[in-house]
């Protein structure tokens, strides 16, 4: 079953043409690797693909629904609920504590703060940082905060994660640590899982590569032949 489809998308800023035509889908539980050179539209695409921006045209669809034509307040709400999303720059709040940061999206979901800060605490265990829930974020190395981002996008349990570099600060050891848990969750949960890398160890985990390039979303393959 496909969770995230997007047909003949085009976002500009001002005058630069970010995504011309670009076309992806991901199935449930499949994980989706986009490659390319920087500044190709990688992650211009994934916040059209989980509706953080509009798209100038096109469309996207999540689970069967139009998800670009909702209302904002609509796809706040899905993306709230539904969607993980690990940011290329960390975008954690740094004055918070990291168990504050990774249980913040449940406490917007409504979810007793008690319940939120011991699922909190859960995926900091599971991502490596257990000891770390009190520090305050800004305190953190870059690999512990993009674990840390990590960890609060997967504590509202989304059908969908999205992630842009989520290993781009990690030893090779914890990025494949990473890696493994991302696998466990699309395989056992059936999480849709998009993420940007240009490590190809990294990309190898994924059950499909493409690349993107100037704006439009090619196979892996057919951007090897173009070469
Ligand atoms: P990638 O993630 O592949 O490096 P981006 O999607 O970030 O590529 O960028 C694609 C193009 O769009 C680049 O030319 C970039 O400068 C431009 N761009 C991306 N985001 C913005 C923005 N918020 N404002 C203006 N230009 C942007
Ligand atoms: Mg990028």
């Amino acid at each position: 079953m496909l969770m995230v489809e997007a047909e003949h998308l085009v976002r500009s800023f001002g005058s630069t043409p970010a995504l011309r035509d670009a076309s992806v889908a991901v199935a449930q539980g499949e994980i989706l690797a986009v490659m390319g050179p920087s500044g190709s539209g990688k992650s211009t695409l994934l916040h059209c693909l989980s509706g953080i921006y509009t798209p100038d045209s096109g469309a996207i669809r999540y689970d069967g629904r139009r998800l670009d034509t909702l209302s904002e307040a609509a796809r706040t709400t899905l993306r709230r609920t539904e969607f993980g999303f690990v940011f290329q720059f960390g975008q954690l709040v740094p004055e918070l504590t990291v168990a504050d940061n990774v249980a913040l999206p449940l406490l917007l979901n409504k979810v007793r703060r008690h319940d939120a800060y011991a699922t909190a605490a859960a995926w900091l265990h599971r991502l490596g940082l257990g000891d770390l829930g009190g520090r305050r974020t800004g305190e953190l190395s870059g690999g512990q905060a993009q674990r840390a981002a990590i960890a609060r996008a997967l504590a509202i349990g989304p059908r969908v994660l999205f992630a842009d570099e989520p290993t781009g600060s990690l030893d090779s050891v914890t990025g494949e640590a990473v890696m493994e848990l991302l696998v466990g969750l699309a395989r056992q949960e059936g999480v849709a899982v998009v993420l940007v890398t240009h490590d190809g160890r990294v990309a190898a985990h994924a059950d499909r590569r493409v690349v993107v390039r100037d704006g439009r979303v090619l196979a892996a393959s057919e951007a090897e032949a173009a070469r």
